[in-house]
């Protein structure tokens, strides 16, 4: 889930909302982006891949919003980190492709959508 975005750090290049397969991140009216739809997120990192001043922060947790702060993010130490590991910009040279990284969470995802799936279609004489 989309944590944060660190303000000190957005450009204003908009990439992140480009990005997003979910409309989650919208430009606010400083210029910044800002997380408008949170609940959207579907975590796939496209925004953090994009991002190339390294300001946005998704944790690997697909079903809940666990309320990081930017301080937290960026003590973390993470931030960046995932663009870094599949060798993006600035990052060709120096990194291969990481992205086997991703299978646990692809993995819980596919099951929240099983999960989620299987309650919305349940009938009442299913439930015992
Ligand atoms: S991609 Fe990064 S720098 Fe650009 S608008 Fe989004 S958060 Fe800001
Ligand atoms: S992790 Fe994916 S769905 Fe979530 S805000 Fe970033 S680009 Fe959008």
């Amino acid at each position: 889930m989309i944590e944060v975005v660190v303000e000190d750090r957005c450009n204003g290049c908009g990439d992140c909302v480009q990005a997003c397969p979910s409309d989650v991140l919208r430009m606010g009216a400083d210029g910044r982006a800002v997380i408008a739809h949170q609940a959207d997120c579907q975590t796939c990192l496209l925004c953090e891949l994009y991002c190339t001043t390294d300001a946005l922060f998704v944790w690997p947790q697909v079903d809940r919003v666990v309320g990081l702060s930017a301080e937290q993010a960026l003590a973390s130490g993470q931030l960046g980190a995932f663009r870094r590991d599949h060798g993006w910009g600035e990052h060709t040279t120096t990194h291969t492709n990481q992205h086997w990284r991703m299978g646990a969470i692809f993995e819980r995802a596919r099951l929240l959508a099983v999960e989620t799936a299987a309650a919305k279609t349940a009938r009442p004489e299913d439930i015992r």
